[in-house]
């Protein structure tokens, strides 16, 4: 048992984790309202280190947000805009394949592609920049759109969400992002995202893609009005659908920004919260193979430090982030793969090159990246790994 746990009011967690029982809704709470840091730190890099081992990863990727223009306001969004606002954007299709082109040259393997809930542009709009890109490349995995807009699409175009995700699989999507899912509870969700689709909604259409034979990733906002029993419940939810579908690939817990919105909360989460919130969520979420610290949100001093509290994976280089810079963030717009790679070195981890299902490409040995499966694509190890699920 580590050290820090010995005599921690938390030891019976350690011996749960170690016979590999199940943590209760209630001993999540506890890790979350313990003052022993330490004491949660060990018990969400234990629950690591038994699911991934000493690895850690990044993805080399571009974000792409085809359009601000939305037709809701949530209350926590600084990103949003109205068609009568002089800074909203839209892109054409031209102009996402010429920024896809320029990415394509640093190396990337993935496109990260999220927008507003537009008001009027055509389905055929976002098949055609699906298929365009596919074009451009057939290997690059996109990854596109939140749960929030599959439903809207679907609204859009009348189709029911089962034929949407299928028009888009076919055009070219290989995975949903997590975005949207905020805080499930009620009146949290209300009181922050106002007239957004309910959990039940966002929940069934990851449960749909995932019964398609295909993985995504989901998420959760927190450090605003939300109380830790909400966050409890959340993840609940999450480890609920991932026992029933097994199609989550990464949870990805999002700190929340206060800037340039319209929430009177002036404060982030700190740093201890952001820590603990990984911790909880390795030792809750143990039908979920990784957990991302997002440096965009914590900075990747923080985010590499979450690399010993239960997170095994930076997320992506990015290039061109919006939605967290317009509220507020200070962290950079892009992170270099070298320091992704030194930044994982220096946590004590191997700096593993991973694609958006969070395969293995190359790992790190001596200074080089070395190719892990020669020959063998990380679509085809996703594969193999949903024969044997
Ligand atoms: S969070 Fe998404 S759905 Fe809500 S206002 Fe912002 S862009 Fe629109």
């Amino acid at each position: 048992m580590h050290v820090a746990l010995r005599q921690s009011e938390l030891h019976d967690l350690y011996d749960k984790l170690a016979i590999g029982e199940r943590l209760t809704e209630g001993d999540a709470l506890r890790m979350w309202k313990s003052t022993d840091l330490h004491a949660v730190a060990a018990l969400g890099d234990f629950a690591r280190e038994r699911k991934v081992g000493n690895r850690a990863s990044y993805i080399v990727n571009r974000y792409i947000n085809y359009s601000n223009y939305c037709i809701l306001s949530c209350q926590f969004c600084a990103f949003s805009r109205k068609k009568r606002d002089s800074d909203g954007f839209q892109l054409s299709v031209d102009e996402i394949v010429q920024k896809a082109r320029e990415a394509l040259a640093l190396g990337i393997t993935e496109l990260h592609i999220v927008g507003g809930l537009h008001p009027n542009l055509p389905f055929e709009y976002y098949l055609e920049f699906l298929r365009a890109l596919k074009v451009l490349d057939p290997r690059l995995q996109l990854k596109c759109f939140t749960a929030i807009e599959v439903l809207h699409l679907a609204w859009m175009a009348r189709l029911s969400i089962e034929e949407t995700l299928t028009r888009l699989q076919a055009a070219g999507l290989n995975s949903l992002t997590g975005g949207g899912a905020e805080i499930f509870e009620s009146g949290v969700r209300s009181r922050i995202a106002k007239g957004k689709e309910s959990a039940a909604e966002y929940l069934n259409v990851h449960r749909i893609w995932h019964k398609m034979g295909n993985r995504s990733t989901c998420t959760m906002l927190f450090g605003h009005v939300e109380a830790l029993e909400d966050r409890v419940d959340h993840l609940r939810q999450l480890r609920d659908l991932q026992d029933e579908t097994g199609g989550f690939v990464g949870f990805v817990p999002l700190p929340y920004q206060p800037e340039n919105n319209q929430l009177d909360i002036s404060h982030k989460p700190t740093g201890v919260d952001a820590l603990k919130t990984i911790a909880v969520s390795r030792a809750y979420l143990d039908n979920f193979e990784h957990i991302t610290a997002y440096w965009v949100g914590l900075g990747m001093k923080l985010a590499q430090v979450a690399l010993s509290h239960g997170a095994d994976d930076l997320h992506g280089t990015i290039i061109e982030e919006h939605i967290f810079h317009m509220a507020g963030a200070s962290s950079p717009q892009l992170q270099t793969e070298a320091d992704m790679i030194s930044a994982i070195r220096e946590a004590g981890r191997v700096p593993v090159q991973r694609d958006t299902f969070y395969q293995p490409i190359r790992e790190l040995s001596g200074d080089c990246l070395v190719p892990m499966e020669p020959g063998i694509s990380g679509s085809r190890l996703l594969v193999n790994n949903l024969a044997t699920a």
